[in-house]
């Protein structure tokens, strides 16, 4: 027999809006109950019990009340008023039908310092909580006054020796102080009252405002997880998987997407448990092995636009929808469509990634994963003669499709144009995706992509671009044939955006770069104008040798370098409103995707722009 699911709660805190829209969202996502943050009660025009029978009426438990700040003092007569405090919270907690208080540990001048009169204090609580049928949930704060780990806040809570008294484990206070989870299995597991789990991006700031501001759901952070809830398992603990994560942007965002990202946080979390097979098992996530096709959405004007650099990249349109105005583009295995059936009433001149092909190993299966960690399915009309193909779509709204390309696959959707491809420019394959994300969704497609693709995570880096802080994260398949890569503006932009304010770009793959710009030239293609200022830095930095030099001069190349490797790539105009193409060439085991040029990159699309009066 299985064992039974294990409960999952979320803390209201986690999310945006007034109670009733935090109740709905938990609800909506499948949550088995909430965490109740006391604000959150303040502020609802429901009665204790009404707050009760709204979550009852949701199929939602209170799972805990939180938090009770500052019990301890040193002020005996203080001590003696936060017992009355308290009380009264006790009977707030006895109408919602909450039998768990997270006390946590004091961060005022007057918290007790002696282990044994903090745990006489804790107990005086816990006798009063117990003869109600109350328990205490004790948390270390990572910057409580005189308890600040989890040893420390398990010394008061043995000390205090009563039933009613036990921990909070909160992996954000454990993890943020370098805390060792191994330890969990001292504690016994009657005493592993809570669990609260959330990520943090890896930064070197006050632990406090890391905590209030950047912690992050399960699987979009740095922290080891897997490792840390594996620990606590095994120590024990039976009660529910909870997150808690104060985040400035999950503050504004939709609550309901927010719910479900946090939903599928924990699905990823409980699958990536060192165990393995968790009780509710996911589709197993297939390998996605390449980029079949980036399809551009166009319309009157951007669709010829962006046809005529493609023939100038060497592309050919050899195919023609069957039933849809999409047009196949090809050049090796690099494949593009121009969709220009995509309705765009904003105005001409809009182009933009609409799908991404992606070659999946099992396209069934990959579909089913993506059902079950709660992303989109996209109804897609088709044609009797054309292939079913599966899409989903990503937080950005872009459709990601799982293919198998060959000749029963989705090409056979295309009736060839008869044009026979040319020598075309030495394209190989699409090597990466770029796409800027927005400001809300970050994060979110982070553990997206992670989650329902089974892509991994690279590290976030940040470059300062002329027109803003740009924040970009790689997202990849575990051999590269997958690779994409996110960004965001570091705040959310204001009214003045002289740049393409959310740019998309698709880059292919070249064995020779140098090659390729000399076909590119000559072809007349419309690439990004790098100054001579950019080639003179790169000879003072760096010892390259003088053809490649010259070429980067004459071309108008970018190259970055690592300890792995090299990396040439060069950049078109943007095309229509938003999108431009790049071609890159890797170099030994060059793993990146030149970030450092972006700003380089970024000016030149603006001047060519303001120069050609775009
Ligand atoms: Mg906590």
């Amino acid at each position: 027999m299985s064992p039974a699911p294990r409960r999952r709660a979320i803390a209201t805190v986690c999310l945006s809006g007034t109670l009733e829209d935090k109740l709905d969202a938990a609800a909506a996502a499948g949550f088995d109950g909430i965490e109740l943050f006391e604000p959150d009660l303040l502020a609802s025009a429901w009665s204790p019990a009404e707050v009760a029978a709204q979550c009852a009426g949701r199929g939602l438990t209170v799972d805990l009340y939180q938090p009770f700040r500052d019990l301890d003092s040193t002020d005996d007569e203080r001590f003696a008023r936060n017992l009355r405090r308290a009380e009264h919270k006790f009977d707030v907690m006895t109408a919602l039908g909450a039998d768990t208080v997270l006390v946590c540990s004091s961060v005022a001048p007057d918290g007790v310092a002696d282990p044994d009169r903090l745990a006489e204090q804790l107990a005086e609580l816990g006798g009063r909580a117990g003869r109600r049928g109350l328990r205490i949930a004790y948390e270390a704060l990572a910057w409580g006054t005189h308890v600040s780990t989890w040893e420390a806040s398990w010394d008061v809570v043995r000390r205090a020796d009563v039933p009613a008294v036990g921990l909070c484990l909160d992996s954000f206070h454990v993890l943020s102080r370098g805390g060792d989870p191994a330890g969990f299995a001292a504690v016994p597991a009657e005493k592993l009252f809570f669990l609260q789990l959330a990520d943090a991006p890896a930064l070197h700031m006050d632990v406090l405002q890391w905590s209030r501001h950047h912690r992050l759901f399960p699987g979009q952070g740095s922290f080891d997880l897997p490792s840390f809830l594996g620990h606590v398992l095994l120590a024990g603990y039976a009660g529910p998987l909870s997150l808690e994560v104060f985040n400035d942007v999950y503050r504004q965002a939709d609550p309901m997407r927010a719910a479900v990202d946090g939903m599928r946080s924990l699905q990823w979390l409980e699958e990536a448990l060192p165990a393995a097979a968790g009780p509710r098992p996911l589709p197993q996530a297939p390998e996605l092995t390449g980029h079949s096709f980036a399809e551009l959405a166009v319309d009157g004007v951007s669709g010829p636009q962006v046809a005529g650099v493609l023939a100038q990249l060497g592309f050919t349109h050899t195919g023609q929808h069957r039933s849809k105005p999409v047009q196949l583009w090809e050049q090796d295995a690099a494949r593009v469509l121009l969709n220009a059936s995509v309705v765009r009433p904003d105005g001409a001149g809009v182009a933009a990634v609409a799908a991404l092909g992606l070659e999946s190993a099992d396209p069934p299966r990959s579909a089913a994963r993506s059902i079950a960690l709660g992303a989109p399915v996209l109804p897609r009309a088709r044609g009797a003669a054309e292939a079913e193909l599966s899409a989903i779509a990503a937080p950005d709204g872009t459709q990601v499709f799982f293919t198998r390309t060959g000749p029963e696959g989705w090409p056979a959707d295309f009736l060839p144009t008869g044009n026979a491809a040319g020598s075309g420019a030495g394209l190989r394959r699409i090597d990466h995706i770029g796409l800027t994300q927005p400001f809300d969704s970050f994060d979110e497609a982070a553990l997206f992509y992670r989650a329902v693709l089974g892509l991994e995570l690279r590290d976030v880096t940040e470059v300062a671009a002329p027109f803003g802080l740009v924040r970009t994260r790689a997202v990849t398949g575990s051999h590269r044939g997958v690779r994409l890569t996110l960004s965001v503006p570091t705040l959310r932009r204001g009214g003045w955006s002289p740049g393409v304010p959310a740019p998309q770009y698709v880059a292919f793959l070249t064995d020779d770069l140098v090659a390729t710009a000399v076909a590119l030239r000559e072809a007349g293609a419309p690439l990004a104008p790098v100054p001579a200022n950019y080639a003179d830095d790169l000879e003072a930095r760096l010892d390259l040798p003088p053809d490649l030099l010259a070429a980067v001069r004459e071309h108008g190349l970018m190259y970055e370098e690592d300890a792995t490797g090299g990396y040439l790539h060069l950049a078109t105009q943007v095309l229509g409103d938003r999108v431009f193409l790049e071609v890159v060439q890797r170099i030994g085991g060059y793993d990146g995707y030149g970030t450092g040029d972006t700003p380089v990159r970024m000016a030149a699309q603006r001047r060519a722009r303001t120069a050609t009066g775009v």
